[in-house]
């Protein structure tokens, strides 16, 4: 058994193996967004979204995220 592609926990697109169950371009999303997070703690997901040119469904779906795996109390 040898799966080298999997799809991406928050977009759901396929990507290549690798050590994450997130694609770059979502790893990017997550430290953009964690990092406005870190600047601005008492911020709305909707002000997140809006500052980091997302869509709330997808600022909201890696926010949810990064809560659940406690990447934000991480950073
Ligand atoms: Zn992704």
């Amino acid at each position: 058994m040898c799966e080298h592609v999997r799809n991406c926990k928050l977009c759901q697109k396929q990507m290549r193996y690798s050590a994450f169950f997130i694609c770059k371009e979502c790893l990017i999303e997550i430290d953009t967004i964690g990092n406005y997070i870190k600047k601005h703690p008492q911020v709305s997901v909707s002000q997140i979204a809006k500052a980091t040119n997302l869509s709330t469904e997808s600022a909201q779906k890696i926010i949810t995220y990064m809560i659940s795996r406690s990447t934000l109390f991480m950073m």
